[in-house]
C-alpha cells in the first residue's frame, strides 16, 4: 500500500447556473479498505455530472454534499483479497473523484491494456464510444450512404459518431465551438464543418442542401430545433444530451418547430447508453480494428492532478476540451 494520503473532490454547494471552484473541494481523507483497493491513475470527467449536482430525481441520483462525486475511473490495484483482481491489474470502475477506491471485486473491471491504454476505456473504447456507436446502430438505424449531421462534434461522443459514420460510407456534418475545432472536424474526414457561433441553420442547411437522414443531438437548444428545420421525410434523431441546458436557470425556448415532426413523420428518440451494454463487444468489434490501424483517431484532452478536477469540469461545459476529457492522476 502506497503511504500517499488519500484526498477526494467533494461537492460542497449545488452549482446555480455556470459551476464555479467554490462549489467543489478537495480533501483529504482515510485510505479506504476493501476486498479490493485500487490506487486511481485517469478519471473521466462527464457532462452527465452537471445533471446530477442538481437535487433533482433523475435516472441517476443526485450527488450529496459533502462527499466525493462518483465518476468513471481507470487504476491500479494495490491491495486485494480476490484472486480474479491480483495487486498490479489495472481495472475500471463508478466510484471516480477520488486517488483511491476501494470496495467489493464485483465494483470493478479488469480491463486488458495490451489492447489499449488504460483511459482508452474511459473513452473511444468505453461509455463515450459506445454512446456514439449504440446511438448510430440500436437507435438510428444508420444505413450506408445517409447524411448525418452531429453537434458537439468535437467532443468525446462527437468526434467518435462523425467518424464512425464515415468508416460506414454515410456522409457527415458538424458543429463544433471553434475554428480550431472545426479545422480538426475536417482533418477527420468530416464531410462539412462549421462553428455554431456563426449561426446554426444557415450553415447547416448549406452543408447539407438536400437535408440529412439523422441528427446526432448532443446539444439541444437552437441545434435541435435547426435539425428539425433539415431533416428529410422520416428523418430520425437520436436525443442524446443537451449540454446547452445543462447550466440554463430557465426553461429551453427551442425547438419551437416540433409540429413538424408530424408533417416528415420524424422520429426523435431519447438514448441512454446505459440500455446498450449488450451491444459493447459487437462495438469494440468494429472500433478497436480501425484505431489501430488509424482509420479512427481518439483524442484526448489531459488536466494534470486531482486539485484540477474541478477545473477540468467547468472546463468541459465551456469548450475546453477536444476529444475526451480526463483527469491524470
Ligand atoms: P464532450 O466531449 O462533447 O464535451 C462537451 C462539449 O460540449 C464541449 O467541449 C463543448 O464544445 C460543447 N458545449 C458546451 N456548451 C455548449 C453549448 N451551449 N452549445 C453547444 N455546444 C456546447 O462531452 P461528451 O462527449 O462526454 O458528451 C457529449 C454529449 O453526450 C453531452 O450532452 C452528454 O451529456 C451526452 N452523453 C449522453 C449519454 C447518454 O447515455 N445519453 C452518454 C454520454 C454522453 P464546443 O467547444 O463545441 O462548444
Amino acid at each position: 500500500m502506497t503511504d500517499t494520503p488519500a484526498r477526494e473532490v467533494q461537492l460542497v454547494s449545488r452549482p446555480v447556473g455556470e459551476p464555479t471552484a467554490a462549489d467543489f473541494a478537495v480533501v483529504d481523507t482515510e485510505l479506504p479498505t476493501g476486498e479490493v483497493v485500487v490506487r486511481n491513475t485517469w478519471m473521466s470527467v462527464d457532462p452527465y455530472m452537471r445533471n446530477r449536482m442538481r437535487d433533482v430525481k433523475s435516472y441517476v441520483p443526485p450527488f450529496a454534499l459533502g462527499a466525493a462525486l462518483d465518476g468513471g475511473a481507470a487504476g491500479e490495484v494495490v491491495s486485494s483479497t480476490a484472486a480474479s483482481h491480483p495487486v498490479g491489474a489495472t481495472v475500471l470502475h463508478g466510484l471516480g473523484w477520488r486517488t483511491h477506491a476501494a470496495g467489493p471485486a464485483s465494483a470493478f473491471r479488469v480491463v486488458d491494456t495490451s489492447v489499449a491504454a488504460p483511459q482508452a476505456y474511459l473513452g473511444v473504447l468505453g461509455m463515450p464510444g459506445l454512446t456514439a456507436w449504440a446511438g448510430l446502430t440500436a437507435v438510428a438505424g444508420l444505413q450506408p450512404g445517409e447524411t448525418v449531421f452531429v453537434s458537439a462534434a468535437a467532443g468525446a461522443v462527437g468526434s467518435l459518431v462523425g467518424q464512425i459514420v464515415k468508416l460506414r460510407g454515410g456522409r457527415v456534418v458538424g458543429s463544433a465551438g471553434s475554428a480550431e475545432k472545426v479545422a480538426w472536424l475536417r482533418e477527420l474526414g468530416f464531410d462539412a464543418a462549421f462553428d455554431y457561433h456563426d449561426g446554426v441553420l444557415p450553415q447547416l442547411r448549406e452543408a447539407a442542401p438536400e437535408g440529412i437522414d439523422v441528427y446526432f443531438d448532443n446539444v439541444g437548444g437552437e441545434h435541435l430545433e435547426a435539425a428539425i428545420d433539415v431533416l428529410k421525410v422520416h428523418g430520425r434523431a437520436v436525443i442524446c444530451g443537451m449540454i446547452s441546458l445543462y447550466n440554463a436557470t430557465e426553461p429551453a425556448v427551442a425547438p419551437r418547430n416540433l409540429s413538424q415532426v408530424i408533417g416528415k413523420r420524424l422520429r426523435l428518440e431519447g438514448m441512454l447508453v446505459s440500455d446498450h451494454h449488450h451491444l459493447q463487444d459487437a462495438f469494440v468489434a468494429e472500433v478497436a480494428p480501425a484505431l489501430t490501424d488509424g482509420r479512427l483517431v481518439a483524442r484526448e484532452t489531459v488536466v494534470e492532478g486531482l486539485d484540477a478536477a474541478p477545473e477540468a469540469f467547468i472546463g468541459l461545459l465551456a469548450g475546453a476540451n477536444t476529444g475526451k476529457m480526463l483527469v491524470r492522476l
